[in-house]
């Protein structure tokens, strides 16, 4: 009987390992999304730096061509001056083409300024160029990692399942079937539990010391009194912890 309690054991570990890889590979999808987030996030700061480039240098251009009125406007003025016969006349173009010129310094510090932001966002992208490019080949290095785990998990899934299959072919019909009861009827669907220090572990409830020695005996196959687990005895605890998680 100590034959089939180790069994149980054995297809305890197989089935946690099996909830476990397949939780594991569940979660690819939300990690990779999360890894395409950051990415986007990062794409979405690069194109805010190109929109601010751009932005300045429509701007300047902008400012480029009020200057070139502006000055025409400042020569119109000159000529004017020059004809002119009368004070009001000599006064007014005096007038207009200091207008003329206080305008076109006022443009020019704005394309200064455009220019200087420019410069600015374009040392930007230029600074951050490798890092995206970076982030790029690292998005795909980690994407194409899932891809390998997946498969990998996949497999040992398939030889978890075979060895849960020899496992349950092998033990006494009535035990398999005890076992595939009480790991459906379970939440975590751990149906085994180790009796220690007098309780079962698993909920905790006191075991009676008869039961605490016959699990220590292993002859026959003993469940919990409360949760219903399987009890089993691990002597100086070194069989291998079941659903540990
Ligand atoms: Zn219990």
């Amino acid at each position: 009987m100590k034959a089939v309690l180790a069994q149980l054991i054995a297809l305890q570990n197989a089935d946690t390992n099996i909830r476990r890889l397949q939780a594991e590979i569940e979660s690819i999808p939300e990690r990779r999304a999360e890894i395409e987030k950051e990415f986007d996030q990062r794409a979405f700061e690069i194109r805010a730096l190109e929109e601010l480039r751009d932005n300045a240098r429509h701007e300047r251009s902008r400012l480029e061509a009020e200057i070139f009125e502006q000055k025409q406007r400042a020569e119109r003025a000159d000529r004017n001056l020059m004809a002119a016969k009368k004070p009001d006349e000599y006064t007014a173009a005096i007038r207009e083409a200091d207008a003329a010129r206080k305008q076109i310094s006022t443009f020019e510090t704005q394309v200064l300024e455009q220019m200087e932001i420019a410069e600015q966002a374009e040392k930007d992208l230029a600074e951050r160029a490798p890092e995206v490019e970076k982030l790029g080949t690292d998005m795909e290095a980690r994407f194409k990692a899932f891809d390998e785990q997946v498969r990998t998990q996949q497999q040992q899934i398939a030889s978890a399942r075979e060895e849960r299959e020899r496992l349950t072919n092998e033990l006494p019909k009535t035990t398999s079937a005890l076992y595939k009861r009480i790991a459906a009827r379970i939440r975590d669907g751990v149906a085994m539990a180790e009796a220690r220090n007098g309780a079962c572990t698993a909920c905790h409830m006191s075991l009676r010391p008869q039961i605490m020695a016959d699990v220590r005996r292993g002859a026959e196959v003993i469940t919990c009194d409360n949760c219903n687990r399987i009890l089993y005895y691990a002597p100086a605890n070194t069989a291998q912890p079941v659903g540990a998680s």
